[in-house]
């Protein structure tokens, strides 16, 4: 005998119970068809499985796992207008468009969802086109009714069907043949084939020339109902996603998550997040085979049985951050996801079997939608989540933040308040960002000391929160006005950078020492940003004459120019201005105003190409103390458009060319 003998069944028992246990789960799960008939084999196949296996394992907690899927749970969603409406303006300050936006698609989702469906009825026997009329009539379906093949396409021909339910033997034409001239003419039309026992083989042949469903004869009552609600069902569903997928973009902190709940809230459907910052394999999302023990469903599903319905709201976070070295292919992982022609049968790797997805409302957000792969952006309707102002934010705080915060921590009946220039004092001297997260953030922990304090003193504590008591709780200013407090200086400039945190100021340092003829980059710069620097000195060296400048400058020198915050990665064409002037101030020995913060692509013939992202870094100028701010004369439009409120305060200028801004930026020697 070898050294590992067989148990005997005394030893290691079949676990039969366990398998009565789940065949009568598997019964009562109400799988569909295709699903239940999968359930059924792999109970058959552990059926005849010794208990010890590791396939045994597998198998039962893959059957498991399938009956809990919610193939056919879902919540109905409350379609009402008004009160989405309400419920969105009193959870969001501001954001017009994007609430509009919103409610647009809300109606459309409205609209489909409360058509009603036409269907129509062809047989060549008055009795069974009279009773499926009445059937389906119960059901609340428009019912027309066609006694030959040739009266059905007259009718096919003026009306659009969502069903046409058709008789397989007829006279004149068959229904394999309307199934074929339907088909042309309406080609969104589904057919349901109703076949007697003996005709099973032609019902087969109407599945592959396109029919969606076929029911034998005698028709059960309850198939009859359920295929024409699962047909109409998906068709609705397709309806309402064949149109762009919402992708809300911007900032960090600027209300994109708290929208999405906002939408499954009025809705009333349940609302999950995904977020797929650094996913690196395909299978996180799809799944694992079965093939080993551990193997797990991908998190798509994985949480859609966690919800229990197949109808939530899906929010699908980050999708511009998903993982560098994601293998398999992101994109297209998504699209299929996404899209209404592949989603209804999306197969998650351990599932194995099709899961209609075609229910789920996605949503997803991304900080930047410039880096998306072209498919994926087609797909996706960008709404734009701005940052906001500064008096933007005291609104906030004081209607959502403040009150939000002191109800968290159990002050909302002390009526407590915090003044406006309290808040401004945290907005300016705590935070540094386009969105909230910090400041509620802040203002949670002004809540926290404040609750601290009401416990040491008995329930007694102050009642305005003002500056004074935000310093002392928060300590000194983390950030102050940073172009305000330092001097001017040669060669250095402050420019305006979009990022995926929103705009940025930043500060180009430019110096020359002796050498030869090399041009050094530092602080991690992109390729476009190394080009844009090479460009703004060839330029200044073709026309350095023009600009009072020794044209011999290079001749025994190098030049350095440096972009501070050296660990963060910095790339795009707006710096070109920037740096440009930065060698100006640097050659002319002049110094440059650090209060005047520049953006714009330089050519190689000194006109200035427009950017984007204008409302961030006019953002980004006010947070940062800027007077002036120069911007491409190509951008006049988007200045033009900015509401006041984002302007107030500042000095705009439009320039082409560098010349003129010389002496903007140069002070006199
Ligand atoms: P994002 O998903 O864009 O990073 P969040 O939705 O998490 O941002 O928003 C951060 C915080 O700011 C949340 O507490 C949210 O309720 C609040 N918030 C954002 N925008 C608004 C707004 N317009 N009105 C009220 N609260 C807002």
């Amino acid at each position: 005998m070898g050294f590992f003998r067989k148990m005997t069944e005394e030893e290691h028992p079949k676990p039969a119970q366990e398998l009565v246990e789940l065949r009568a789960a598997v019964q009562k799960a109400q799988l569909p068809e295709a699903v239940a008939a999968i359930a059924a084999k792999e109970l058959e196949r552990l059926d005849k499985t010794d208990a010890s296996v590791a396939e045994y394992t597998i198998g039962i907690n893959y059957l498991d796992y399938l009956i809990s899927l919610p193939w056919n749970r879902f919540t109905e969603d409350n379609l009402d207008l008004k009160r989405a409406e309400r419920i969105l303006e009193s959870q969001h300050y501001g954001l017009p468009h994007v609430k509009e936006r919103i409610l647009e698609f809300l109606a459309v989702h409205t609209l489909c969802s409360v058509q009603t469906s036409q269907i129509l009825v062809v047989d060549d026997e008055e009795i069974a086109r009279t009773n499926l009329e009445y059937i389906l009539r119960k059901e609340g379906h428009q019912v027309t009714t066609a006694a030959n093949g040739l009266e059905a396409l007259e009718k096919v021909k003026a009306q659009e069907f969502d069903v046409v339910l058709t008789d397989l033997k007829m006279e004149k034409m068959d229904g394999i043949q309307l199934l074929e001239s339907v088909k042309q003419i309406a080609p969104h039309t589904e057919i349901v084939m109703v076949t007697g026992y003996a005709t099973v083989s032609s019902a087969v042949d109407a599945l592959k020339k396109g029919a969606a469903h076929y029911l034998s004869k005698p028709i059960k009552l309850d198939e009859l109902r359920a295929t024409v609600r699962e047909i109409i069902d998906k068709k609705r569903h397709m309806q309402m996603n064949r149109g762009p997928v919402l992708c809300f973009a911007g900032p960090p902190g600027t209300g994109k998550t708290s929208i999405g709940q906002a939408i499954a809230e009025a809705l009333e459907r349940k609302f999950v997040r995904l977020s797929l910052a650094g996913l690196r394999d395909e299978a996180e999302l799809r799944g694992h085979r079965r093939t080993y023990v551990g193997a797990m469903p991908g998190r798509i599903i994985n949480e859609l049985k966690r919800l229990e319905v197949k109808n939530p709201v899906f929010m699908l976070d980050e999708i511009d951050k998903i993982g560098q070295d994601f293998r398999g292919d992101p994109a297209s992982v998504l699209l299929e996801i996404l899209d209404p022609q592949q989603n209804p049968n999306f197969v998650d790797h351990y599932v194995d079997v099709p899961f209609d997805l075609s229910g789920v409302m996605f949503i997803t957000t991304a900080n930047v939608v410039e880096t998306l792969p072209a498919p994926l952006l087609d797909r996706l309707e960008v709404i734009y989540f701005p940052g906001y102002t500064e008096q933007e934010k005291i609104q906030i705080s004081q209607h959502f933040l403040v009150p939000r915060q002191l109800r968290e921590h159990a002050l909302a009946h002390l009526g407590i308040e915090f003044t406006d220039t309290a808040v401004a004092k945290v907005i300016g001297g705590y935070t540094r960002e386009a969105g909230l997260r910090n400041l509620e953030r802040e203002i949670a922990m002004v809540c926290r000391k404040l609750a601290r304090i009401c416990v040491q003193s008995k329930g007694t504590c102050a009642l305005s929160v003002d500056e004074e008591l935000v310093e002392k709780f928060l300590g000194p200013r983390k950030f102050t006005h940073e172009v305000a407090e330092v001097g001017n200086q040669v060669g250095v400039t402050t420019g305006l950078v979009w990022t995926e945190f929103g705009g940025e100021i930043i500060f180009v340092e430019a110096t020359r020492m002796r050498g030869h003829k090399q041009l050094i980059l530092t602080g991690s710069l992109g390729t476009v940003l190394q080009e844009s620097a090479q460009t703004a000195l060839s330029y200044i060296r073709s026309h350095a004459e023009a600009f009072g400048i020794d044209p011999d400058f290079f001749a025994e020198s190098d030049i350095h120019i440096h972009l501070p915050s050296g660990a963060i990665p910095k790339e795009g064409p707006s710096a070109g201005v920037t740096i440009a002037l930065a060698l100006l101030s640097l050659l002319t020995g002049r110094s440059a105003r650090r209060d005047v913060a520049l953006t714009g692509e330089l050519t190689l013939s000194g006109r200035i190409l427009p950017v984007s992202g204008i409302r961030e870094k006019v953002l980004a100028a006010q947070r940062a103390g800027v007077k002036v701010v120069v911007f491409p004369k190509k951008n006049q439009v988007d200045i033009v458009n900015l509401e006041d409120q984002v302007k107030a305060g500042l000095e705009i200028v439009l320039a082409d060319a560098i010349e003129p801004l010389v002496d903007l930026v140069l002070l006199p020697k």
